[in-house]
């Protein structure tokens, strides 16, 4: 296939599209091709601190005295151009992130859009509390809160799902009032760099909706670092979260955090087969098994086991993955590629200790054919036990790892041995087993006989090391807002 080239990116601050100001660049190389597909400004402290300051003038000018009900207008008004947008977003998304274009027409785009009109909606409803108290100093008191905006907000997106990622905290940041600067992802500075101007079109006072793009070293430590933000929310590696927590420690910034994860997908022996399967394969293989709710542990109650590695072996045979010709835009395609060469050797790497270690092979991740992008077919392997490599660690490609279990303790136990506690599927249809295992797994977030429902109004977000606090529903914006405390004495 042929390598779009989308010319040079550029930062977004205060209402401009901007280079970085000394003029830095780099490469960002397209996942399906491994060629050239843009050049994207390399942002340094000095613009990471024009952006800030741009953000923290306009809270404190005309975007702090904006009424929510204008907040959500303007955010309904950035849906209607993300819409108006979507093929364009769409494909500058597959291109830069090597999924299936259909992928990010049927998930990203509309669940980014349904997100802005969720949040759009909150604008206007921040209301605060009167709370009765015996008064003070026996005098009688008027108590009342209000929810006021936490100030500029940094978020940092990760590579898999940018456009929609970015908009779980831009959503959110906005309609509470905040002003934010956005750190794209080295990987996948596209589409979400277009938020920065399609926020300006929209009619945002220039410095509301900032973009920097560049690397976590450099634009993302300038900006977790800066003074003048008063709140993080990173999506990203356990490892980087951990840095960034205690960055933002140092000056008591507010953070949240969404991380890895290592999900379980818990097949009990009454559970509807065909649906189990169909679910656990979506949960492999959508965005290459690229996303942090991966149900990349099967644990499968002993009397299913057979017919679900025969079954999970043949749908990851039938996987179709981009075609050489359009590459992940090509129709029908299932699969893309890995995001960029380190990851794709990582990938790989894990599937060849996997086996050193005992675990069995029903059908490995071979590289198909033409030799260029950095896409493997799924790998399914079983016999895997606690402790071995694909038990313990995020993998991050299409790699499944099936064990058994009998009992519904052991069940739980096996799901529960990880750092991780992002989310679990279970596959049963007896809902006592459904209700009891929901409340005893360690996770933000479990889905009965589906995988992975996000949706704006349902919280999203993990416990251990899987981060701290949620983005989406209600939960994501309280995390932009302050409750104040007044009392008058009467
Ligand atoms: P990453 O941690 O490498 O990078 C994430 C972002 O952080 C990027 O923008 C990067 O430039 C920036 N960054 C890197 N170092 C930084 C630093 N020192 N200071 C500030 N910023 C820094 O993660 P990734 O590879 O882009 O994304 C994959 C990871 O994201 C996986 O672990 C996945 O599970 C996780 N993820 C979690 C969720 C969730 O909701 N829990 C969703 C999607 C992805």
């Amino acid at each position: 296939m042929t390598t779009p080239d989308f010319g040079l990116v550029l930062n977004h601050i205060d209402g401009k599209d901007v280079p970085a100001l000394d003029g830095a660049v780099f490469d960002k190389i397209a996942p399906a091709t491994g060629k050239l597909l843009a050049r994207v400004s390399a942002s340094g402290e000095r613009d990471v601190d024009a952006a800030v300051r741009a953000a923290a003038a306009v809270l404190d000018g005309a975007w702090g005295r904006t009424p929510g009900q204008e907040r959500g207008r303007l955010l309904h008004r950035l849906a209607d151009l993300v819409e108006a947008e979507a093929a364009e977003l769409a494909r500058s998304q597959s291109h830069e992130q090597g999924k299936p274009m259909v992928d990010a027409q049927m998930m990203d785009i509309p669940l980014s859009v349904d997100t802005l009109r969720y949040f759009a909606g909150w604008a206007d409803k921040l209301e605060g509390r009167t709370i009765p108290t015996a008064g003070f100093m026996g005098r009688q008191t008027l108590n009342y809160t209000y929810r006021a905006p936490v100030g500029v907000a940094a978020l940092i997106v990760p590579w898999n799902a940018p456009l929609m990622i970015a908009i779980w905290k831009l959503a959110p940041a906005l309609a509470a009032g905040c002003s934010v600067v956005i750190k794209t992802s080295e990987d996948a500075p596209l589409a979400a760099g277009r938020l920065g101007a399609l926020a300006t079109a929209a009619g945002f006072p220039p410095g509301v909706v900032n973009i920097v793009h560049g690397t976590g070293p450099k634009a993302g430590t300038a900006l977790t670092q800066h003074p003048l933000v008063r709140k993080i929310s990173f999506t990203g590696s356990t490892e980087v979260g951990r840095l960034i927590a205690r960055t933002g420690a140092e000056s008591f910034k507010r953070v949240t955090l969404e991380l890895g994860g290592k999900a379980a997908q818990i097949v009990f022996a009454d559970a509807q087969l065909d649906e189990a399967v169909a679910g656990i394969a979506m949960g492999l293989f959508l965005n290459q098994g690229q996303t942090c709710a991966a149900g990349t542990r099967i644990l499968v109650q002993r009397p299913l086991l057979g017919a679900i590695e025969e079954r999970l072996t043949a749908a990851a045979r039938a996987v179709e993955l981009a075609g050489p010709e359009g590459g992940p835009a090509t129709p029908g395609t299932q699969m893309g590629a890995l995001i960029n060469a380190r990851h794709h050797r990582r990938v790989r790497a894990v599937v060849e200790e996997a086996r050193a270690e005992g675990a069995r092979c029903l059908t490995d991740g071979q590289k198909p054919v033409p030799d260029e992008g950095y896409f493997m077919r799924p790998a399914i392997f079983t016999d895997v036990r606690p402790g071995m490599i694909l038990a313990r660690e995020e993998v991050f490609g299409p790699v499944g790892a099936i064990m058994p279990f009998d009992t519904e303790d052991e069940a739980i136990a096996l799901a529960n041995d990880t750092r991780y506690g992002l989310s679990t599927s279970l596959w049963t249809r007896d809902i006592s087993i459904a209700h009891r295992a929901s409340a005893r797994l360690e996770v933000g977030a479990v889905a009965v006989n589906c995988w992975s429902p996000l949706d704006a109004r349902l919280p999203w977000g993990g416990l251990k090391d899987s981060g701290v606090g949620r983005d989406l529903s209600r939960a994501a914006l309280d995390g932009y807002l302050e409750e104040k405390a007044v009392t008058v004495m009467l």
